[in-house]
């Protein structure tokens, strides 16, 4: 019985430590627009593919919309949803497009550990696709920094 008890004590403790797959939380939302990976992978740029589908991050500075100043609207380059207007973007100075404020609603969050300390990772709330992160170092109007990734947006110019 003593051998049992600290088996079942043993396996507690081992199924109850940090797996690598606990380390982000699963996002359980169900999204209206969802695709195989397949056709994702068809669909989007390799580069988009990387960022939207599987949390990857842009080399800095490489986004022609980091610098766009032009009035209009980025929508999700996954689905085209809406996600922020130019009115509130900023030069952040990081090298990746930056937003004070996202188009509520539109946009859904969840938390991340990838790199060892809890960030709000940002994604797309109609398809799933990622989109960056949000930090608390923004400007004085919201105190936020959405920090995104260009290929994860497409820019409408206002007509
Ligand atoms: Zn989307």
């Amino acid at each position: 019985m003593k051998f049992l008890s600290a088996f079942i004590i043993l396996s507690t403790l081992l199924f109850s430590c940090n797996s690598p797959a606990q380390k982000k939380d699963t996002k359980q939302e169900a999204f209206k627009v969802t695709k195989t990976d397949a056709e994702w992978k068809s669909q989007l740029s390799p580069s988009a593919y990387n960022v939207m589908r599987h949390e990857g991050t842009e080399r800095a500075f490489t986004s022609d919309l980091n610098d766009n100043h032009k009035v209009g609207t980025y929508l999700c380059a996954g689905c085209g949803t809406h996600v922020f207007e130019s009115k509130h973007k900023f030069d952040s100075g990081t090298g990746w497009p930056s937003f004070d404020r996202a188009i509520e609603g539109n946009v859904a969050y969840s938390t991340d550990r990838n790199l060892g300390y809890t960030r709000t990772e940002e994604h797309c709330a109609t398809c799933g696709g990622h989109l960056g992160h949000v930090f608390n170092d923004g400007p004085e109007t919201t105190g936020k920094r959405h920090c995104i990734n260009g290929v994860a947006l497409n820019f409408i110019p206002k007509e």
